[in-house]
């Protein structure tokens, strides 16, 4: 009768196919590897499976597990009490995670390759949910790493403008967000996420104004070719991802985490705010 019925639509609407996508980008060295690893001892701790081991030198697509108690986009106010909690025990939301490793010049153009792969599916079954961007925060206080790292995310941002352009504007609300994992926390040289987050900015600004001088100086003796676009298009303005947001519409959240370190070993939590993320994304 009536309470089996409720039970199935139930199910229809808490189960989410296996089939959300993200895709972990990011320098070598940065964490991507022992993410991915963690994500799957998690999920297989949850569903007693063993789990693969993987190394930097392959690309891989695990599917994973988001824990029952973070919640999602489409059920944000999940409590204790809430029987949704039950249900997603039960029969958790899962998601999947493309790592892409590469080394030295050839890693930041597979890694803009395979985004391009991922965000051109149109089934929304398939399609692109988000990008984690990953970064070790004790490393960027080195200059050429910091500049290595931006350059990088910068060509992934200035990809994600381009395509958020090339769409209509009714559909501003299927953007691919990115996250900039910030991680290696544990480490006490680490920088924290607001100074990341900072860094980043100031360094995609300096990317930006050379990129603006080039092309002009490139014009002054040429016919004015397609504007090159500008990422986050207003030049007067330094860049920040406010900016980004605000004339783009691609959001950028920096959120700081450890895939590393002693909570990690049993309960993960040191990537709790990144999963959170995700779950905003579902
Ligand atoms: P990938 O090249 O981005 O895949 O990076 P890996 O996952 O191979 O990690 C590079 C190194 O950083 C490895 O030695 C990891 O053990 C280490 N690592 C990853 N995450 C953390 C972290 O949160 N804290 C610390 N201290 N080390 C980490």
């Amino acid at each position: 009768g009536v309470p089996i019925a409720l039970h199935i639509l139930f199910f229809q609407t808490v189960a989410s196919p296996p089939s959300s996508n993200f895709l972990l980008l990011g320098p070598s060295g940065a964490g991507k590897t022992a993410f991915t690893t963690l994500l799957e001892a998690k999920s297989s701790l949850a569903s007693n499976k063993s789990h693969s081991t993987h190394t930097s030198q392959q690309s891989t697509l695990v599917t994973v597990t988001l824990p029952p108690t973070v919640p999602t986009g489409s059920n944000r106010y999940r409590s204790v009490n809430d029987p949704s909690l039950k249900e997603a025990i039960r029969n958790p939301i899962k998601y999947r995670v493309k790592d892409t490793p590469g080394h030295g010049k050839l890693r930041a153009s597979q890694g803009i390759s395979e985004l391009q792969t991922m965000s051109q599916s149109k089934d929304i079954k398939t399609r692109l949910r988000g990008v984690v961007f990953m970064v070790d925060t004790a490393a960027l206080v080195d200059g050429a790493t910091l500049r290595d790292t931006a350059a990088y995310l910068h060509d992934v941002l200035l990809f994600l403008q381009k395509r958020a352009k090339n769409g209509s504007s009714s559909k501003r609300t299927t953007e691919v967000p990115v996250l900039v994992a910030a991680n290696k926390q544990d480490l006490f040289t680490a920088l924290p996420p607001g100074a990341v987050k900072e860094k980043l900015e100031a360094e995609i600004d300096r990317i930006r104004k050379s990129k603006t001088k080039g092309l002009l100086d490139a014009s002054a003796d040429t016919e004015l070719e397609d504007e090159e676009e500008i990422l986050g298009n207003d030049e007067q303005e330094a860049f920040s991802f406010k900016l980004l947001e605000h004339e783009v519409g691609v959001k950028v959240d920096v959120v700081g985490g450890a895939v590393k370190g002693d909570l990690n070993e049993e309960f993960g939590s040191g990537v709790r705010r990144w999963e959170e993320w995700v779950g905003m994304c579902l």
